[in-house]
């Protein structure tokens, strides 16, 4: 049997609260299915300060390394606003970022048909939208140097933020990019601001180029950043896959996301480069929204992001992909019937707690697999 280690960090408020719903299908899976999921857990961010004074311990963060797959939950909460700043909970996952070299950030924007409704644009322009944006997580304006603000001793100030990106920068993202459109609808569309900045005239080129010698069998198309924004909220159907840098990355999968509704339903996926020889990806799994310490321990917290993070994970780390769409189709189906968290209620739904949201996910997934 395939062994699939799996590192599990909940972290802090809810994190933990919906991590135990993932683990009630990993346990199911492993014993109904074979899947052989081998699974150990570490602490980070504010949980991870109180037993040893670091966001993520070196122990920890080894295990994450070697992990096949990690599923992190959430950090922080107003216990630990005033921890010094580089042992704030935050900085356990840009830790893990760093180290496990995790420059591609995967954000699906899936709007489920039973929430068509709650979306801020009409039902017909957002139902059956499935768009996938790829961003570059680890370069780019957030991180080149020079970034500072200097005094110029006329009461006047200057900021300045440098936008880079090298080749290889570019190519490996667009790799990905390419790579994901093969395994959807096959179209590509790359986001930059070429008609203004130096760095959008080589994103462009270089996505073209690596397009034209390893990836010509997908359909590429290129468009203008802000262009991009308008379609998004005009119309998302459009697009498949969109690859775009860190910035622009930030505000459109941002915009992509809230399209589709409530931020207890939004997964995420940081993708690493494949290694030499497993050709493996270090991977992080994750849902996009924080601690939530209002609601933590409540049984108030949406498990869906969380649970859709671990379809992702099946997806994209171990390539199983029948029992990650059975996991979606199993998340869209008791949507369907009308049961919610109160995060998603609306009139004349079912209420549940977070347990009882993972209790049906899993119980619809039992009967979807037999
Ligand atoms: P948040 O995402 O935790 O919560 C925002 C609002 O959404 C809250 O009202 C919360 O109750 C609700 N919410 C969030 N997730 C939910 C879920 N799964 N189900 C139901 N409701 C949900 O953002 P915040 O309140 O700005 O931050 C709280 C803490 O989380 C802070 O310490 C912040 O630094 C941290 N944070 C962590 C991450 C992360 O771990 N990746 C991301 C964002 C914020």
């Amino acid at each position: 049997m395939t062994i699939r280690n799996l590192f599990l960090l909940p972290g802090d408020g809810i994190g933990p609260d919906i991590m135990s719903e993932v683990k009630k299908l990993i346990n199911w899976m492993n014993q109904e299915l074979g899947t052989g999921f081998e699974i150990d857990e570490g602490l980070v961010g504010g949980s991870a300060y109180d037993a040893h004074g670091a966001a993520i311990s070196n122990g920890d963060m080894a295990k994450a390394m070697a992990a096949d797959a990690v599923l992190f939950g959430a950090v922080g909460g107003p216990k630990w606003d005033k921890v010094p700043y580089d042992v704030r909970p935050e900085a356990g996952l840009l830790r893990l970022r760093k180290e496990m070299e995790l420059f591609a950030n995967l954000r699906p924007a899936i709007c489920y048909p039973a929430l068509a409704d709650s979306s801020s644009l009409r039902k017909e322009v957002i139902e059956g939208l499935d768009i996938l944006i790829v961003r570059e997580l680890t370069g780019g304006v957030y991180f080149g140097e020079p970034k500072e603000i200097t005094d110029l001793g006329n009461g006047q100030k200057r900021a300045v933020d440098t936008q880079i990106y090298d080749t290889f920068e570019i190519e490996r993202i667009a790799g990905v990019a390419f790579e994901l459109a093969r395994t959807r609808d096959n179209r590509v569309c790359s986001m930059e601001k070429r008609n203004v900045m130096k760095s959008g005239v080589l994103w462009n080129e270089v996505v073209t180029d690596i397009h034209a010698a390893k990836y010509s069998d997908v359909i590429l198309e290129h468009m203008l950043a802000d262009a991009g924004g308008m379609q998004l909220v005009r119309a998302p159907k459009q697009f498949d896959v969109i690859v775009t840098d860190n910035l622009f990355g930030d505000m459109l999968s941002d915009v992509a996301a809230m399209l589709t509704g409530s931020l207890g339903m939004l997964p995420s996926a940081s993708l690493g480069s494949p290694d030499p020889v497993s050709k493996q990806r270090k991977a992080l799994y994750e849902p996009v929204h924080g601690s939530a310490p209002d609601i933590s321990g409540l049984g108030k917290a949406n498990p869906i992001a969380m649970i859709a993070s671990f379809a992702m994970c099946l997806r994209y780390s171990f390539n199983m992909t029948k029992q990650a769409d059975i996991v979606e189709k199993a998340i869209s189906d008791v949507l369907e019937s009308g049961k919610r968290t109160a995060d998603i209620m609306s009139e004349g739904n079912t209420l549940l707690t977070t347990s009882e949201m993972g209790d049906a996910i899993l119980a619809q997934m039992v009967s979807l697999s037999e």
